[in-house]
């Protein structure tokens, strides 16, 4: 029996202390146990991380004499021990506390104890009365005697408020002694109001077996397998080699986490899960930030009771406290959304990598567009890939017809100011299918970020010289700025292109309002209706608002990502790409990977029923490759030039970013604060780390504060993190400065 327990101290600088175990305590006492500890001379809280069977030993060889610890809190601990261990990784990975990360691994509905079980009072029978008597009641109180006999027909019990006419009697058959009225738990559940039809597992097809077979070979193996990739294109079927996999896991009675980016967890998606596990609904348990605490509560409570054995969440679900996993899967696994944007940085789909190791399960990520970081994995050796290049349903691909804005803005120049939002071809494609009766999604890319400069007549993007990529204007000074390697120049009075020279040079940018407006000059007669994050605030609104358009009730969409990805509409026939430039034209070297991936995406939403698709990319850069190999649905070519270009400039997946991001109100103070770091760094920092000079970040200046970063870039993060977090820790940083730290970034404005 362990005789000690070593405890994170709630709200330290990752304080861990020994304390020995009490006898009365041995045994209960586990990992991730809550316990109070005395400290000095007080007593505070902590998290039991490890047990020791005996004390460390002091510098005379002796043990250390321990204090020990006083109770135990709480029920059963939120953390399993390999939790724990994924929770040491994280931190120790992305430079962040212990305490921070493990707070972050549990709802703060559940952590908080502000939410608990919901309750209800229900009445339930205790005893029949006999026969004498329910003849009396039947004929003197027939009221008492239907109570008595519903309830007599239900085992569970029924809520007090069914009787809310009939309280009198209830209240008689209470004081008879026959009834009795009981605090019951009820759970919240998220989809009370829904029935999901069973589905039966489909016939796979000889790629989709093949795929499975992987896949279950993996989860046979108990952990030794490589996480393997699932590449395969929009429609080809992916969803359902991931249903009958999870199913597999079950038999063998394991659980299994489905990880979906928010973004997609769309009705559509969680129906079809659980549709199919219909029999079994109570073993699915649904995490994502449209929940409401409570139910965010009662759901995380289910899995810990370890009832759900299948749980599909967005990001942060990958810390559900699921037991005896069998298997992880990471779909639409490139997305971004993935990544935390709040310490601890983490990006899920690696934590699930790291978590399968440590919990010796499966894991399969899958895509249309593999990251190129886990697509040189499996280059590499250290992945295993499976491939799925046919549409399941045996439906073509949609024809992609790119159409050239810079023709187009000289059409129409002189008659609108900027560039015109529908070209005259999507503006016919759109008409044919108002007539027909037909739907059409048009895609704005509202990533994008305005400040490249891009001619409106050429298509000219200015480029840094050094680390080709946009580069930035800010307007302040008047200058483009890389803002990965530092360069400056003035921005110029007029396009640079030898043979152009135009002087209208402008913003590429344009916003959802404009959209709105010229399509309603253009198309009166249609119906439309907007989807995006600005719109979609209220819970149900998006549901409402997909409901409609599968109803017909729609004719055009218009939204950003948020309808990129996983949902099937059979009746729209065409996708309208506004502006392509508006994500590729952005100062990041993961521009062209984002476009292609977006591209590829909107393309799979067309054609998806019986009639063949169309999509129009609208792009004042129609020869970029992005674009280009996106067009003809050809991921493996766009990887190929894509990766040659990554591993020339070593960027990742050939390298590691580590960005470090300075703000504060005080616009030289933050700007001094990166360089000081920055001049030490250089003293410190290993040779084969590439550091740039400290820059004014793409977006400059937000809520009031300047922002500064610097990029640094190795083979291997610790390569950087381990002199980064000394260096750090050495240098007293003004009050009002903040500094940040962003491990493998995927948003470097
Ligand atoms: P993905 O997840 O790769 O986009 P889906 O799993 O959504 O693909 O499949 C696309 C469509 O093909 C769906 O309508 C699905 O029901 C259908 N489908 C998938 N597998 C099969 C199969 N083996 N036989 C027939 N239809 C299939
Ligand atoms: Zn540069």
């Amino acid at each position: 029996m362990p005789k000690v327990a070593r405890v994170l101290i709630d709200n330290s600088p990752d304080l861990e202390l020994d304390y020995s175990i009490p006898d009365g305590l041995t045994g209960s006492v586990v990992e991730g146990s809550r316990v109070a500890v005395p400290l000095r001379a007080k007593r505070t809280s902590g998290t039991v991380l490890e047990l020791l069977d005996a004390p460390p030993l002091g510098k005379n060889g002796k043990p250390v004499p321990l204090k020990p610890l006083s109770t135990l809190l709480g029920g059963r601990p939120f953390f399993s021990a390999s939790l724990i261990a994924l929770g040491r990784w994280i931190a120790g990975y992305y430079c962040t506390s212990l305490d921070a990360t493990l707070r972050s691994m549990v709802p703060e509905a559940v952590r908080s104890e502000k939410q608990s079980f919901k309750t209800r009072k229900r009445a339930v029978l205790t005893k029949l009365p006999d026969a004498a008597e329910r003849e009396h009641l039947s004929r003197r109180a027939p009221r008492q005697a239907a109570i008595l006999k519903e309830l007599a027909e239900s085992a569970e019990g029924i809520a007090i408020t069914e009787f809310s006419g009939a309280s009198a009697a209830l209240k008689a058959l209470q004081e008879k002694g026959f009834v009795s009225v009981e605090d019951k738990v009820v759970t919240r559940d998220p989809f009370e109001d829904e029935t999901f039809l069973a589905s039966r597992p489909l016939n796979l097809n000889g790629a989709q077996q093949v795929a499975l077979k992987a896949v279950t070979a993996a989860v046979e193996s108990r952990g030794s397998a490589k996480p393997l990739l699932l590449y395969g294109i929009t429609g080809s079927g992916k969803t359902e080699v991931y249903l009958q996999a999870v199913d597999n896991v079950l038999e063998r009675g394991q659980s299994a986490l489905v990880l979906v980016p928010e973004i997609s967890l769309t009705p559509q998606t969680v129906d079809r899960f659980k549709s199919r596990f219909s029999h079994i609904q109570d073993s699915v348990a649904v995490l994502h930030s449209h929940l409401s605490a409570g139910e965010r509560h009662d759901e995380w409570h289910k899995i810990h009771r370890r009832e759900a054995r299948i749980v599909v969440g967005a990001r942060s679900a990958i810390f559900a406290p699921l037991e005896q996993l069998g298997l992880i899967i990471v779909d639409e696994e490139h997305e971004f959304s993935y990544k935390q944007e709040n310490p601890p940085r983490y990006n899920a789909r690696d934590i699930a990598v790291v978590r399968a190791g440590i919990e010796r399960c499966a894991v399969l990520l899958g895509s249309a567009t593999p990251s190129f970081e886990s697509f040189q994995n499996t280059r590499a050796g250290k992945y295993d890939i499976v491939t799925l290049d046919e549409r399941a349903d045996d439906r073509t691909l949609p024809i992609v017809r790119v159409v050239d804005l810079r023709t187009e803005s000289r059409k129409t120049r002189g008659k609108s100011p900027g560039p015109s939002v529908l070209s005259e071809r999507l503006r016919i494609a759109m008409d044919r299918r108002l007539d027909r009766g037909e739907q059409t999604i048009l895609f704005i890319n509202r990533r994008g970020f305005a400040s490249s400069l891009v001619c409106q007549t050429c298509g000219h993007v200015c480029e840094c010289q050094h680390c080709s990529i946009p580069l930035t204007f800010h307007k302040k000074d008047d200058r483009l700025v890389c803002h990965i390697c530092g360069f400056r120049q003035l921005a110029p009075q007029k396009c640079p292109a030898p043979d152009c020279r135009d002087p209208g040079i402008r913003f590429a940018g344009f916003g959802t309002e404009r959209v709105e407006e010229q399509l309603r000059a253009a198309m009166p007669a249609a119906r439309t209706a907007r989807v995006d994050t600005d719109t979609m605030s209220r819970k149900n609104q998006l549901r409402d608002t997909l409901a409609a358009f599968r109803s017909q009730k729609i004719d055009i969409l218009v939204g950003t990502q948020m309808i990129a990805k996983g949902l099937d509409f059979p009746n729209v026939t065409l996708v309208g790409v506004l502006n392509a430039d508006l994500g590729l034209h952005i100062p990041d070297f993961r521009a062209g990977e984002r476009t292609f991936q977006l591209l590829t995406q909107v393309a799979g939403r067309a054609g998806r029923g019986e009639m063949k698709g169309e999509v129009v990319i609208q792009t004042f850069t129609p020869h970029s490759p992005a674009i280009q190999f996106a067009r003809h649905h050809d991921y493996t070519g766009y990887s190929e030039q894509e990766l040659e270009f990554r591993q020339g400039f070593s960027y990742p997946p050939f390298s590691h970013v580590v960005l470090l991001t300075s703000r504060s109100t005080h616009e030289r103070r933050a700007e001094f604060t990166l360089e000081t770091l920055a001049k030490r760094l250089k003293k410190t920092l290993p040779d084969d780390v590439i550091m740039g000079d400290p820059s004014p970040s793409p977006l400059a200046r937000a809520q009031d504060q300047f922002r500064f970063q610097l990029m640094l870039r190795a083979r291997r993060t610790a390569t950087i993190t381990r002199p980064l977090q000394a260096t750090l820790e050495a240098t007293t940083i003004p009050g009002d400065v903040i500094v940040t730290t962003d491990i493998d970034p995927l948003n470097l404005m």
